[in-house]
This record gives C-alpha cells, structure tokens and sequence, in this order.
C-alpha cells in the first residue's frame, strides 16, 4: 500500500474552499486543505490498521505514524519520539500542564500562567488549584504582553511550571517567549507554551527558543480537527493523564487516528514550503484593513500590539458598540467575523485578556476581530469596507452611549 506523500506545490492559494462568505474568522475554525483532504483518503479505506496490531496491515499503519511523526517533527525543529499525538489542543493544554505538574510534584506546587491564556490553560489553572497547587497569573500591559520582569517577580522557591501563550489567539499579541524561555533556562523550571495561534504564521523551532513543552494543533496549519500534538523535550518528565493501552510511549493512550495524524502530517509539509508566501499575502490584507477601517470609520481603536502581533490579525475597539450587534450585522451580508475567542463566546463575559489589557466592561464589549488565512482574496477586504462603515453608523444611531468626538 501507498503512503501518500505531501504534495506542496507551488500555488500559494488554491480556489476559495466557499464563495457564499467573506470568511474573516480563521483563527476560529480553518478549512482542510483539500490537498491533505486527499492524502487522508487512504488510511480510511486501504490503510487503516491498528498501529498496536502485529500483523502487515497494523505494520503499514506503525510506519504511516512513525513518518508522521517524523514530518511534525521537523517542522517545529523537533526530533520524532519528542511528539506525542493528541485529540487537540486542549488534550495537549491538559497533558503538558497538568501531566508536568503531577510528575513533578515533588519539586514544588507553583504553577505561573498569564491573564492572556486560551481558556483552556485557564480553567487547567483553576483544577490546579482544586488539586493542591498554587497557580499564579501574570497581568498584561496594555498591549497584551507579559513582561519577563513581572514574570521574574512571581517565581518562587516552589515554582516549577510556568506556561505562557505563544501569541493570543484573541488580540494576536505575540508574547516574549524567547526572552523568558532566556529567563528560565538553568533554572529548574519548565516551560510551556501553547503555541496554536502562531502556528504557520510566525516561524517555531524548538532549537531556536528552547522550550519544554509545547501544545500543538492540526487544524491551526490547515489540518483535520479532533488531531494535535504536544511536544515534550527529551528528559522532560510528564505524567499521562489518560490511561489505557500505553500508546504514544506511555503518555496519550489510546488507538492512534492515523488519517488524521498523516493529514497533519501533509499539512506540515504544505505549510513548510508555502508559509513565508503565504504569510506576507495574508499580511497585506490585514494591514489594508487596518488602514481602512481606521480611516474611514471615527473612534476605533486597534487592540493589541502594533507591532508584535500575528500577522493575519486584526482586532477592533468600536466605542459604543457591541460585539454581538456587529457580528450579527455582518453576518446578514455575508460576512463571517468574531467577537474574540470562540471557545469563551458562550459565557457573555467580556474578554479577560481585554479586561488585563485596562479596558473596561463596557469597552471590552466593543470587540470585532478578523482574522485571515489561505484562502481569503483581495476583494475580501473591499467586501468588508463596503458595508462596515454603515453597520457601525446604524449600531451607533441606536446606543444611547454614543456621543460622537469630531
Ligand atoms: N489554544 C488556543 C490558543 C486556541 O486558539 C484554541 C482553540 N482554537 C485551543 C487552545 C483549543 O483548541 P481545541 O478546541 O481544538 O482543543
């Protein structure tokens, strides 16, 4: 049977996945790009055995991992058995924080995160907590970033993991990881990092910024859901926090989902030879964006960085105006956008990591992010700039907290 190799090829945009949407929310949801759509078609039909079995068809599954694996690998400038594959980012969030934590133990029961986490790390904080740790969160500057000197200022002589976000999903902040991995290192303390949002859009390499532990996911390269890896750094100790047949050298049981695993795999190796194309497109799109909005429609703001911040992210202050309203009114033309974090969207709490940042309720209400990736066209942006300015007009004519500065 054949293994499918990934076949990057030199387009750097294959035709829009809809056309029906202005899809504006990749850092939500992405497509699967059809080319690792096709190299996953395989192993549910031809090649699908039990990587545990001991026959041929179970072999031909082992070797379709063991190169999987290998291909992750390299991407993240990783070596093969430092990856163990997950459901996602959320199983890797539990595994590389809570796993560490029970492991090592011993060593002490403080755990540092930020204000800035994916509300997975958050609430893996809060159980922490209720499992006889101390777990102590970094405030933000007003930009999002977690300064390495308050970080500094929070270690203690029990302080064994601190995991801090590679960038913010939500305002696209990138974080100093190098400068507190620099911060951490000859101390006996673990880093971890969820590095989903910067996943193919700024360059990771484990070599270059030497941390521990780092959460991974499919779908944020182009790859199926449901499929993630964590990276745990040779002679890093993690306890698993799913037990069962022993998979994954002990730390995730359970039967590997080899389609799934070699769709990440594929979208590695796409991602590899298409991202600093790719990433200059999307790029250019968003600053175009910012620059329109900014200019034609009066008091917004742009929250997070200016600078260091992801390049497919664009994340809006509307003064009174909510989230909601603007969402919902773009959806009526067509026009798939986000308040923040889709994940926190059901608690209609205003966003923490805005709330760390120094805006108020009200103003953390006023939220609208786009986000852009592979598959956005030109015209999205003018699609967006046709109808935005009016939204915010007929939003504002009905806010009783409107006043108007110029
Ligand atoms: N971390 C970050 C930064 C995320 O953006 C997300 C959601 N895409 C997750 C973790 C959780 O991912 P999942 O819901 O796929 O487990």
């Amino acid at each position: 049977m054949n293994h499918t190799e990934a076949k990057p090829d030199t387009r750097v945009c294959v035709p829009p996945v809809r056309d029906d949407v202005v899809y504006l929310d990749y850092q939500s949801s992405k497509p699967v790009d059809p080319r690792v759509v096709e190299a996953m078609a395989p192993y549910y039909t031809q090649n699908f055995g039990n990587a545990s079995a001991l026959h041929g068809v179970g072999d031909e599954a082992t070797e379709a991992l063991d190169e999987a694996r290998a291909r992750v690998a390299r991407f993240f400038g990783a070596n093969p058995e430092e990856i163990v594959f997950t459901s996602g980012a959320t199983e890797s969030n539990n595994l590389g924080i809570i796993g560490y934590a029970l492991r090592n133990k011993r060593k002490g029961d403080h755990v540092i995160i930020s204000e800035a986490e994916h509300i997975s790390v958050l609430n893996v904080g809060k159980y922490l907590e209720k499992n006889g740790f101390r777990v102590t969160r970094v405030p933000l500057d007003m930009y999002g970033r977690v300064s390495p000197k308050k970080l500094a200022a929070r270690i203690t002589d029990d302080t064994i993991l601190v995991s801090i976000g590679w960038a913010s999903n939500e305002i696209g902040t990138v974080q100093p990881i190098a400068a507190i991995a620099e911060l951490l290192a000859g101390r006996d303390i673990a880093l971890h990092t969820d590095a989903v949002a910067a996943e193919g859009l700024l360059p990771i390499d484990v070599r270059e910024v030497p941390v521990d532990l780092m959460t991974l996911s499919s779908n944020d390269v182009y790859g199926p859901r449901g499929v993630g890896a964590l990276y745990v750094r040779k002679g890093v100790g993690v306890a698993p926090v799913m037990v069962g047949g022993g998979q994954e050298r002990g730390l995730r049981s359970g039967t590997e989902d080899v389609a799934s695993i070699a769709g990440f795999a594929t979208a590695t190796d796409i991602m590899a030879s298409e991202m600093l194309a790719e990433v200059e497109r999307v790029r250019a799109m968003r600053d175009r964006l910012v620059e329109r909005v900014l200019a034609e429609i009066p008091d917004v703001h742009l929250n997070g960085h200016p600078t260091e911040r992801l390049p497919n992210n664009a994340h809006f202050r509307f003064e009174a105006v909510e989230g909601e309203a603007m969402v919902l009114s773009l959806r009526d033309y067509g026009i798939a956008a986000s308040t923040g974090s889709a994940c926190s969207s059901k608690t209609l709490e205003p966003s923490h990591t805005l709330i760390s940042c120094g805006l108020l309720h009200e103003e953390a209400h006023g939220s609208l992010e786009f986000t852009f990736g592979r598959f956005n066209r030109e015209d999205d942006v003018d699609r967006v700039i046709a109808v935005l300015p009016d939204v915010i007009e007929r939003l504002r004519a009905m806010s009783p907290l409107y006043r108007p500065k110029k």
